[in-house]
């Protein structure tokens, strides 16, 4: 199968490593020149460059840019491809994606690896990045089942579980479980460089460990990654922002009132529920 992949990032770039390893042939396409080159260094694509033109004739398309370009590179790209090409995206929202994506090219499927890592571009690239992950893809009843089961192939020959589900209930599932964690945990590093006594600050800063490290990593990330996922997914990552904040003013409460018994409830239940979200 020969599949292209434009934005040679974290993402893009480890998903070319992979299918290239698995022998599929890829071709991989980025803004800039010199991230071509180390693709074909690193062994991402065995063909790569800026022009869209390296892509016709794929079988697939994967749109791996950040998630501001996905739309504007469709619709560039669409003069380039063959009809038959289906093209994916992996945008880490769907709903402002898949309406005019399918508008543009109606062999187009929504894609949603839930992989990653708090690094970026080329040099972020890893082997086996989606091994044992799930991607989430987002059809409707327009889509082909030729295409759907095209892009199925190609991200179950890297390690995925498939899940289907609707753009509307992937967007508000991924609030809670991705982009409220991103602002929870960038608000956990920021607050903690608030505190106004140097040798407490600093001292904090040398004796944080596996707890602090869990915890902060993802607010360490990319930021033009989570400034995208807020700007492209507003409204629901402001619903659990708010929902966050009852519960944190509620936690505030009993713990000033004493009412530790509450507060023990509340970590027993999470302590019990936390593996409903991450034994899957
Ligand atoms: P990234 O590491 O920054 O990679 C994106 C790459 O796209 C950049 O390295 C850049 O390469 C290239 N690029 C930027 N603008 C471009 C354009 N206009 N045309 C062609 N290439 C362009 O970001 P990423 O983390 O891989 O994220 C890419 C997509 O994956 C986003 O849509 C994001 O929502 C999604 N995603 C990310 C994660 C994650 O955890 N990181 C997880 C799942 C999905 P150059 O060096 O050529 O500029």
């Amino acid at each position: 199968m020969r599949v292209g992949i434009i934005g040679l990032g974290l993402i893009g770039g480890s998903l070319g490593l992979d299918l290239t390893v698995k022998g599929y042939e890829v071709i991989g396409v980025s803004r800039k020149p010199e991230t071509c080159v180390k693709a074909l260094q690193k062994g991402v694509a065995s063909t790569s460059g800026v022009e869209f033109g390296l892509l016709n004739n794929c079988d697939i398309v994967v749109i791996a840019t950040p998630i501001e370009y996905i739309i504007p590179t469709l619709k560039s790209l669409v003069n380039y491809l063959s009809p038959h090409t289906v093209v994916t995206d992996v945008g880490s929202v769907k709903n402002s994606i898949v309406i005019p994506a399918q508008e543009v090219w109606s062999n187009f499927v929504g894609s949603h690896p839930m992989a990653g890592t708090a690094n970026s571009g080329i040099d972020a690239v890893e082997n086996n990045l989606f091994q044992g992950t799930s991607c989430v893809i987002t059809p409707d009843h327009h889509t082909s089942l030729r295409a759907i089961a095209l892009v199925e192939k190609m991200w179950r020959s890297v390690g995925c579980k498939i899940l289907t589900t609707t753009p509307e209930i992937h967007d508000q599932a991924v609030a809670w479980i991705s982009h409220l964690p991103v602002m929870i945990s960038a608000n956990l590093i920021y607050s903690c460089l608030g505190e106004k006594d140097k040798k407490v600050r600093e001292f904090a800063q040398k004796i944080a460990s596996s707890g602090f490290k869990d915890t902060s990593r993802i607010g360490g990330g990319n930021p033009e990654l989570g400034l995208m996922m807020a700007k492209n997914n507003k409204n629901n990552i402001l619903n659990t922002l708010q929902e966050y904040q009852k519960n944190l003013d509620i936690i505030i409460n009993n713990i000033e009132s004493d009412n530790w018994q509450e507060i023990q409830q509340l970590l027993v239940t999470t302590q019990g529920k936390r593996n409903d979200f991450i034994d899957n």
